[in-house]
């Protein structure tokens, strides 16, 4: 038996990862945009899943249909500003929900500053989106510098003993 997983429609999640994928998905609600994505992704045909990953490894899988997520990776943008776990978590579930057809071409085509243009429809759509509607920082590229914090919706690490 594998460990013990939930789904949300088509979308399934690890149980032991149930309550910082909800607490994601609650604040990433607040934009309409992602709120799209998750209702998409949730009633997709093909199936999907969230691995959990702890070492910053946010990351699509298109082969496996699988979002790979570190529930506690910000991001420091280019500009310096901050983007918390769950934004990022957002960035792979919209990689997710484009068909197929529509990643495989995007992603070959080559985009200064973006690397491709399925980076580049993904920040500068939902991601840039999202990031104004929570009041997090912007990119203007596919870039970034992951550290620590203590949850999803944080952006500043956390500080004292610990
Ligand atoms: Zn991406």
């Amino acid at each position: 038996m594998n460990a013990s997983t939930v789904r949300y429609g088509s979308l399934r999640i690890p149980l032991p990862a149930q309550r910082a994928i909800d607490e994601a998905f609650a604040y990433l609600a607040r934009d309409p945009v992602v709120r799209s994505v998750i209702e998409r992704l949730e009633r997709s045909r093909v199936g999907h899943r969230i691995a959990i990953d702890h070492r910053h490894d946010d990351s699509y899988l298109p082969w496996s249909h699988t979002i790979r997520w570190d529930p506690t990776s910000a991001l420091r943008t280019t500009d310096g500003g901050r983007q918390s776990p769950a934004l990022g978590l957002a960035h792979e579930l919209d990689h997710a929900v484009e068909s197929e057809r529509s990643f495989d071409r995007l992603q070959a085509i080559t985009i200064t500053r973006y690397d491709t243009a399925e980076e580049r429809r993904v920040i500068a759509g939902s991601e840039r989106h999202a990031a104004r509607t929570l009041h997090e920082s912007a990119r203007r590229d596919h870039d970034g510098v992951s550290y620590r914090v203590a949850g999803p919706t944080k952006r500043y690490p956390s500080t004292g003993s610990g």
